[in-house]
């Protein structure tokens, strides 16, 4: 399927479901290197990032644990405050290196604010692994320690990500067609 419409927007085929499984496998031998004899805890960032921690986490040889983590927006008392706390986070990561999975980086603004919150529990050590990401769009200035593919500042779907909730089921990354 080289074409797809989901909704009102076409999308043509960009990454292929071989060429992600050959990504994600590099970005397990980097981290299986970096984190030999060590007990990492991954913090895979929902909803996009489950296919992708689901993935990578088979590749990974040593001891190793994950949590899911949302980062839930609500309105505080006016409405310009608008706080993002982070639920789901049920393992003690104080000392533990943590691992954040994300799905794409795109401006940076999730990461930055989950990085934020993560500092607070006092882990050992953060780094950040993400599937895509877009160089082109990124406004912040953390490191990104592992990167599967960088991509255009395109919008994608499929491998866990969505249009408006579809195309999370898809194996290959499709692009928007404009
Ligand atoms: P950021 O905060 O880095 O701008 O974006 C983070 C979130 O926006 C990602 O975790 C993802 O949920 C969503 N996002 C960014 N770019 C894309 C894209 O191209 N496609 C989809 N489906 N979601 C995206
Ligand atoms: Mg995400």
């Amino acid at each position: 399927m080289q074409r797809i419409k989901i909704k009102d927007k076409e999308f043509k085929i960009s990454i292929r479901a071989e060429e992600i499984a050959n990504a994600v496998k590099q970005v397990a031998s980097q981290i299986n290197r970096d984190y030999e004899g060590k007990d990492p805890v991954f913090l895979s960032v929902l909803n996009g990032s489950y296919v992708f921690a689901a993935d990578l986490l088979r590749h990974i040889k040593g001891p190793c644990r994950i949590s899911f983590v949302k980062l839930s927006s609500y309105s505080g008392t006016t409405t310009t405050s608008h706080v993002k706390e982070l639920i789901g986070l049920n393992e003690d990561i104080q000392g533990k290196d943590v691992i954040i999975l994300e799905d794409i980086i795109d401006t940076g603004i999730t990461v930055d604010r989950l990085l934020e919150e993560v500092k607070k529990r006092n882990p050992a050590s953060i780094r950040i692994a993400c599937f895509c990401y877009k160089p082109e769009a990124f406004q912040k200035n953390f490191h990104i320690d592992y990167i599967g593919m960088k991509i255009p500042n395109k919008f994608i779907v499929g491998y866990g990500l969505d249009y408006d909730g579809y195309g999370r089921n898809l194996p290959h990354i499709y692009e928007v067609v404009d």
